[in-house]
């Protein structure tokens, strides 16, 4: 069985146009720094999503940085996060030495909890600390409940960051994912849906704001003939070559989404039936990517746990993964606060105990699917 072709959770997937933009680049010598398929890139992805402006960037953590930046986010000021997401969510938190509050999810998206937030924000108006900034993370391409918290957070005048790294080319409400708060931040890293390699995007109909972050992405130079600095900045624009990845890989995103989708329907369609084990639920009025096919396992019913399942499968060169350990968990933000859904419930740990992120990537072929999918069927201490 070892000898089978291993199985990634997400692995890039590229168009075969690649190489035409990156070819441009070499004709004319644009190989860096920025040039014209930064420019197009950040127009195109813009004019995707319905927003003013991008601004292109070497990760979409660099994108929360800046955002966080833009946003005047300074040492101890508080900033608001959803809990169950990668710690790329947070870490600019971090480098501004600002404070971190965990918001738990909800059952229904998986993403912040509006009544957690609503209690977070309560406590903080009362204790004078409103929080400088909320960043909602939407979940393996799930939308969060972006309605509720928009509504909470503008009642305290509180500006939304969208951390929609895993959610490009999904649609909440008819309008794109990353799009509803101040800023969006997008991620092209290698097992993002799609990929430059490495890269990310900032956008926003604010587009002196994104003016501003262009500026404090290449160093923060004043406007003078010599080098001239009053700002501290940072070396995090695209470059020419990835950014012409980028417009490739843009072509077929709807493409990638479509594959997804019917990688999540093959799983849900072969495995919703085994009792204990539940999909991660796609909300009314919502479109998901399905970035990566996420879905709870009930041990008491399958017999089996998340760990035990994940070995069964790596056994079978297969790459599966526990969903995000919820960062009020991580030591790292061992000192930082934490809301949960309510007193008795605390989804995330929860979702964290039981959750499995199966492989999901656009360019598995019909045998992989039924390899992962009969392993798992095999791996069941239950009658199937
Ligand atoms: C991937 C990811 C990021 C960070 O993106 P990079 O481009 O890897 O820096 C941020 N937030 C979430 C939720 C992600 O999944």
């Amino acid at each position: 069985m070892k000898n089978n072709k291993r199985i990634y959770l997400s692995s890039p997937h590229m168009s075969g146009n690649e190489q035409k933009y990156i070819q441009d680049a070499f004709e004319t010598n644009w190989i860096a720094p920025l040039g014209p398929n930064v420019d197009a890139f950040e127009e195109e992805l813009a004019s995707y999503v319905g927003m003013k402006g991008a601004a292109a960037v070497s990760s979409g953590t660099a994108a929360i940085h800046l955002a966080l930046r833009l946003l005047d986010v300074k040492k101890d000021d508080t900033v608001f996060c959803s809990s169950l997401t990668f710690i790329a969510s947070a870490n600019p938190i971090a480098y501004l030495g600002a404070k971190p509050v965990f918001i738990d999810s909800e059952p229904e998206t998986w993403n912040m909890s509006p009544q957690a937030l609503e209690r977070a924000l309560t406590d903080a108006v009362h204790s004078g600390n409103i929080p400088k900034a909320v960043i909602v993370v939407n979940l393996y391409g799930q939308s969060a409940k972006m309605d509720e918290i928009l509504t909470l957070c503008n009642r305290y005048g509180v500006p939304v960051i969208e951390d929609a790294a895993e959610s490009l080319g999904s649609f909440y409400k008819g309008k794109a994912s990353g799009t509803f708060g101040r800023f969006g931040i997008y991620s092209f890293n290698g097992n993002k849906i799609i990929t430059t390699s490495g890269g990310g995007m900032l956008v926003s109909d604010d587009v002196e704001a994104l003016a501003k972050a262009r500026f404090l992405a290449t160093q923060a130079q004043d406007p003078a003939p010599h080098y001239q600095h009053s700002n501290v900045g940072y070396n995090y624009r695209m470059s020419n070559i990835l950014a012409g990845v980028g417009r490739a890989q843009l072509e077929v995103l709807e493409n990638r989404v479509e594959a997804r989708r019917a990688v999540f329907d093959r799983y849900y369609h072969e495995l919703v039936s085994i009792s204990g084990i539940t999909f991660m639920p796609e909300l009314e009025n919502t479109y998901s990517n399905r970035w990566l096919t996420a879905c709870t396992i009930d041990k008491e019913r399958t017999g089996i746990s998340v760990q035990e399942l994940i070995e069964i499968l790596s056994e079978e060169n297969i790459e599966a993964r526990p969903v995000w350990k919820p960062l009020h968990m991580q030591p790292l933000f061992a000192d930082a606060d934490f809301y949960a859904h309510s007193e008795s419930e605390n989804v995330s740990e929860q979702l964290f105990q039981t959750g499995i992120c199966l492989p999901s990537g656009s360019n598995m072929n019909e045998e992989d699917l039924s390899r992962v999918i009969n392993s798992i069927r095999n791996s069941l201490k239950v009658e199937v």
